[in-house]
């Protein structure tokens, strides 16, 4: 699933590829984007700066036109050279933004719709988000309150939860408490300040350095194989203690929880 740091990524290299040129050539599978572009017409306009907000997606045209994706599981951006085979089928294509020499597509995305700066303004799923972990006005101490408001639920899940904070997907997750020495089950109420202003610097590092490099690498290894310390790895030694990593389905989508109980000890309740 893409995790906030991938699309953090995404933004970048979109934002690489089309900002500041005339949009030439649009295209979508999805009619509710079709439509907004034969009413506004999207060809024409300048693509002003292309940002993420959390798992969010925004891209900006002038002319106060957004357009607002967001991937969940499947969903992926690519640039391509005009006429460059696609390294996914054409029926996947959800939308086609064409500038001078270089095409963005985007596949597979779910969940896509232009807005005017005062929709996305008012806008229920992106104004209820959280701080954004990698945004350039991130607040710890912001983060601290909003996470202290969940005070009975376990650390684990309150990371995930994008009206908390914005951009934490369940790798990452697992990864940050490790590298924090924080157990994802306990409950915010027992951690301390100290305790969670450690998670949270944890989580802005680890997103930080999986968004500037390719792929996930919270053990900074160069070894493909040894990128990450706990996720993924049940039943395995940990890498630091040799203790083995336990795993655990937690919440309604039973997604996999990591930790090695010995680096992570539970607080005492
Ligand atoms: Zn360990």
């Amino acid at each position: 699933m893409p995790e906030g740091d991938s699309i953090f990524r995404a933004a970048r290299t979109l934002e690489r590829a089309l900002k500041g040129r005339v949009v030439e050539q649009f295209e979508s599978a999805l009619p509710a984007l079709t439509r907004v572009h034969y009413d506004k017409s999207v060809t024409g306009r300048t693509i002003e700066a292309v940002t993420a907000r959390g798992k969010h997606l925004l891209i900006e045209f002038s002319g106060d036109l957004y357009l607002h994706t967001h991937m969940r599981m499947n969903g992926s951006w690519h640039i391509y050279r005009p006429g460059a085979r696609w390294r996914r089928p054409a029926r996947e294509m959800r939308i086609i933004i064409g500038v001078r020499d270089v095409l963005a597509v985007g596949f597979n995305i779910p969940v896509a719709e232009f807005l005017s700066s005062r929709e996305l303004a008012r806008h229920s799923d992106l104004s209820a988000l959280g701080p954004d972990l990698l945004g350039p006005s991130f607040d710890e101490a912001d983060a601290r309150r909003r996470i202290r408001a969940h005070a009975t639920e376990a650390i684990g899940d309150v990371l995930l939860n994008q009206r908390t904070v914005a951009g934490v997907g369940n790798v990452l997750k697992s990864e940050i408490l490790f590298v924090a020495a924080t157990c994802p089950f306990d409950r915010v109420a027992h951690l301390g300040d100290a305790d969670l202003g450690r998670v949270i610097r944890v989580a802005r590092e680890l997103m930080a350095m999986s968004a500037r490099g390719s792929g996930r690498l919270t053990t900074r290894s160069m070894d493909p194989a040894s990128k990450l310390w706990v996720y993924g790895r049940g039943g395995l030694p940990c890498r630091k203690c040799g203790t083995t990593i336990e795993s655990k389905k937690t919440g309604m989508d039973a997604r996999l929880t990591y930790w090695c109980p010995s680096c992570q000890p539970s607080l005492p309740a």
